[in-house]
């Protein structure tokens, strides 16, 4: 079986999670199985268009993958937190959420300027999040070179907010 076909296998379909009207892709039993997280490591890092100087991960899903990926590429692992919850000095950018708002930080000195940075999560939907994340990372003054995702829900177009950072965007499976 192909990779696309196995993860697409080991996605659980979650209706009305977690409010009515989303379906809910459950990537939790990814992680049940090593050997798949073995697989989506090697083919996100054999696809990088160049070696980062550090792996950004978005809270909390994209910690999961992220780190597996900077340490199979033996650089750092910069976590992307809800505001709040990181001691420190710290860097935050604000967003826009469909109702409200919401903020994201790093903590400062975690990001050197003009580093080449790849941004991890589990999930593209409107891609609020990641293009905040993004924000972050040139916030610190380094480059975005590649967002990746294990899925993306390209009806929702968030690849249209993500392009002003870099063309380099990667889902394994799409919807
Ligand atoms: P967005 O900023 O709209 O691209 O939302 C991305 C974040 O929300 C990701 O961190 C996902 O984990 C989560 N998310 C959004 N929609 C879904 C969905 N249908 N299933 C699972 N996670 C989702």
């Amino acid at each position: 079986m192909d990779l696309k076909q196995e993860i697409l296998q080991t996605i659980q379909d979650v209706p009305d999670f977690p409010k009515p009207g989303i379906l809910f892709k459950d990537i939790t039993p990814i992680f049940y199985n090593q050997s798949l997280c073995s697989k989506i490591t090697k083919a996100f890092a054999e696809g990088l268009v160049q070696k980062p100087d550090a792996v950004l991960g978005i809270e909390s899903r994209g910690f999961l993958l992220g780190q597996m990926m900077a340490n199979a590429l033996n650089v750092p692992f910069v976590m992307v937190r809800k505001a709040g919850k990181l001691p420190g000095k710290t860097i935050r950018v604000d967003y826009a959420l469909e109702y409200g708002e919401a903020a994201i930080e790093i903590q400062e000195g975690a990001i050197q300027p003009n580093w080449n940075v790849v941004i991890h999560d589990d999930l593209l939907a409107t891609g609020g999040t990641a293009e905040a994340a993004a924000r972050l990372v040139e916030k610190a003054g380094a480059k975005v070179i590649e967002f990746n995702f294990v899925i993306g829900l390209d009806f929702l177009k968030g690849r249209d907010k993500l392009v002003t950072h870099t063309n380099n965007i990667k889902c394994l499976v799409q919807y």
